[in-house]
């Protein structure tokens, strides 16, 4: 790391094409010489001021703000340099290229991020949440990467840390009194503890899981006979009119996906085609697909005509795409039968009431399919939980759960310090305490160019 950090990096930051502004990041140990001859001088530090951008043989390529952040007061901890131009593609390239005849190369996706972790301005849970922060997809999200931002993750994985190392600290000390007494007291004493370790490790692990649904999501496939309202389910969710709806059976001959967002838990949706037995080949294919989709979804809804009622079709399709898990029934057109929307569970397999085309019955729809995410919308201390940091939070768990077992058989409270350890390392993990160095260059790979 510590030669890639000699060198100077450059990249345009903002999205590729036309725009009114666009910006160049420079960021390393040559900023200020590539700045001056870029610029003519160098701004004073942190204060935005007027330049001409030149290139290399001093043609204007653009007049501009040029801001000069100082290490180690920067986004990265060393000396920065933010050009804002104009933001045409062809100005934004020839800007970028001169910083590189001037010294800089070409940045990695994510280096400026990367940089600043490694210059300890953030820690790894705070560099993953900038990512999210790009990528979020709702409302919720956004402000769920806001709080890992901010430290707030951080600070509660922190606060376990300092816990469990003091905890150490009085059991390894316990091994110094060996007479019996003093050592049962302090087994008490570590118990409860622990036990209150555990259940703050436990509540971390729960917002860290609903952050997470927020990044993975649910993925659901519609099935049904053809002109049941699958089209008609799927726009409803989506909120606009992005399936073909018409009264002539079997007309969705492809899988059309949608992604909604149902209170901040992003759901793929697939419609499939109007599933019945067919010689139509282009029609055999789009039921293939259908099949191949329902078997990787996290759940299928089954949509049937609740005037017709599940008929032996409904039954076979039920069969067929069921399988072991539960399948969503969705009886719609309650329009028209008349019955009242509802919700409800019925031999382990929940059924649900309403009317694509009025919508009555949509919210238990959508409280359905957050149920089956297990997701709690309105959960304000939500973190933008990643596989890793569950994994490592599982594996904390586990060794906090060994070390109780310790304790409780009295088995040697040398084996409890150990798991303790370990545990402090699982989470250490988290905010890159210690990460190998391939776990670093996966999560950084991942960024967009320019961050
Ligand atoms: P698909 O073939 O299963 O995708 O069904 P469509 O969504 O294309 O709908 C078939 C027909 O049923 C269309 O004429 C829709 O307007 C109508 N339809 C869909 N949902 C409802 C509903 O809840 N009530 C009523 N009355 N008609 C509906």
């Amino acid at each position: 790391m510590a030669d890639q950090q000699a060198d100077t990096i450059a990249a345009i930051a903002t999205p590729a094409g036309r725009g009114g502004i666009g910006v160049v990041r420079i960021s390393g140990p040559d900023t200020q010489e590539i700045g001056r001859q870029l610029l003519g001088s160098l701004p004073p530090p942190r204060r935005a001021m007027l330049r001409n951008f030149r290139s290399v043989d001093g043609a204007v390529i653009d007049n501009g703000i040029a801001v000069l952040f100082p290490g180690p007061n920067s986004f990265t901890g060393e000396d920065v340099l933010e050009l804002q131009g104009h933001g045409g593609p062809v100005v934004m390239d020839l800007l970028l290229q001169a910083a590189l005849q001037l010294g800089a190369r070409p940045a990695r996706p994510g280096e400026f991020t990367e940089r600043a972790f490694i210059n300890d301005k953030i820690d790894l849970l705070q560099a993953e949440a900038v990512a999210d922060l790009i990528d979020a997809v709702s409302v919720e999200a956004v402000r769920s990467a806001q709080r890992s931002l901010q430290g707030e993750f951080s600070r509660h994985i922190k606060v376990l840390v300092e816990r469990i190392a003091s905890l150490r600290v009085a059991v390894e000390g316990a091994l110094d009194f060996p007479e019996e007494d003093i050592e049962i007291l302090a087994n008490v004493e570590a118990a409860k503890r622990l036990e209150d370790i555990c259940s703050e490790l436990d509540a971390v692990f729960a917002s860290a899981s609903q952050g997470s649904l927020m990044r993975e999501g649910l993925s659901l496939v519609i099935i049904g006979r053809p002109n049941v309202g699958k089209s008609s389910l799927l726009n409803r969710l989506a909120g606009r009119d992005s399936a073909i709806v018409t009264d002539v059976p079997g007309t969705t001959r492809d899988l059309l996906r949608e992604r909604v967002n149902i209170d901040g838990l992003p759901v793929t949706i697939t419609d499939t085609a109007g599933l019945r037995p067919s010689t139509d080949r282009v029609e055999m294919e789009g039921i293939n697909r259908a099949r191949e989709a329902a078997a990787q979804a996290d759940r299928v809804i089954l949509v049937v005509d609740d005037n017709e009622g599940l008929g032996p079709a409904d039954h076979a399709l039920r069969q067929e795409f069921g399988g072991d898990r539960s399948l969503l029934l969705v009886h719609n057109k309650i329009d028209l039968s008349g019955a009242p929307a509802d919700r409800r569970q019925e031999n382990g397999e929940t059924r649900v009431w309403l009317s694509a085309l009025e919508g009555s019955g949509m919210d238990l729809l959508r409280e359905e399919i957050k149920h089956s995410a297990g997701y709690l919308s309105g959960n304000e201390g939500n973190f933008m939980g990643r596989r890793r940091h569950l994994d490592a939070l599982g594996r904390a768990q586990q060794a906090l759960a060994t070390a109780n077992e310790q304790l409780v058989s009295a088995a040697g409270i040398e084996l409890v310090a150990t798991e303790l350890a370990k545990a402090q390392r699982c989470l250490g993990e988290i905010t890159g305490e210690f990460t190998a160095e391939d776990l670093l260059g996966r999560i950084f790979a991942e960024f967009c160019i320019g961050k």
